[in-house]
């Protein structure tokens, strides 16, 4: 049986899109066969993060009813990882219904070792129902204090709606001076640092390429900690 993954966040911009296919790629490489869902339904971008970016049929038209999901998975250039891509029209946008997410992603479990969920920021409807596609939740936030917080906040909505949360991932580190340290992060956090990603002008040079850093560098300290992250996920399994 595979493993259902959400990642998810307070805010937006923190790194969930960046985590998700990066640690879907580094994931494939050890060779599980995994499904990346691009599931923020009205900030969608997953796909052309890894690169694909003429899809027929997305999670919108599924959403829509027009649809079936097996339509919408392709098979991405990367080993063994397969992509659920999303339209960016509006559109399709106000044709989705986003409480039809669990019902879609979840009967995709016994085909993948992983299934791994790109979900909105924040607690509202589209957010709730894509983080509730999963079983586990990883927590994505950067080393400000406000960020924290709120996805503390998320973090203890998603465990008390029954989500086991594996812990978080404190991304884009060394910034600034003042950043939140990553012990006085996991303190305020109460769940497991996972990794500490740095701040590394490669990742945002992989995803203006279109190909995730685990890929494009994979010896910068960036693509390293995605690595880590994803022997650290196989092992809490
Ligand atoms: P979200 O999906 O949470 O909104 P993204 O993954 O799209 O956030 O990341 C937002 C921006 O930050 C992107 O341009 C991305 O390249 C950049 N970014 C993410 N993580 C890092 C990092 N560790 N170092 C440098 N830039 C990063
Ligand atoms: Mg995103």
């Amino acid at each position: 049986m595979g493993r259902l993954i959400s990642i998810a966040s307070g805010k937006g911009g923190t790194g969930k899109t960046t985590t998700t296919a990066n640690l879907s790629i580094a994931l494939g490489k050890m060779g599980y066969k995994v499904l990346a869902i691009d599931a923020d339904l009205t900030m969608a971008n997953l796909s052309l993060v890894m690169g694909i970016d003429d899809a027929e049929t997305t999670i919108h038209d599924v959403l829509a009813g027009t649809a079936q999901i097996n339509d919408a998975i392709y098979a991405t250039s990367y080993d063994n990882v397969y992509l659920v891509p999303a339209a960016v029209d509006w559109e399709h946008v106000i044709r989705a219904d986003p409480r039809r997410l669990p019902g879609t992603i979840k009967p995709l479990k016994p085909h993948y070792d992983f299934i791994i969920i790109d979900c909105p920021a924040g607690l509202q409807m589209d957010a709730m129902n894509a983080m509730m596609s999963g079983e586990e939740v990883i927590l994505v936030t950067n080393p400000e204090i406000s960020c924290i917080t709120d996805t503390m906040k998320v973090g203890i909505v998603l465990k008390k709606a029954g989500l086991a949360v594996l812990g978080f991932v404190l991304n884009r580190y060394g910034r600034s001076d003042n950043d939140i340290p990553p012990d006085v992060a996991e303190e305020v956090m109460e769940v497991p640092l996972l990794v500490v990603v740095p701040e590394d002008p490669k990742v945002r040079e992989a995803t203006l390429e279109g190909v995730p850093v685990v890929e494009y560098a994979p010896d910068s300290d960036g693509a390293k900690a995605f690595y880590e992250l994803a022997e650290t996920v196989v092992r809490i399994a």
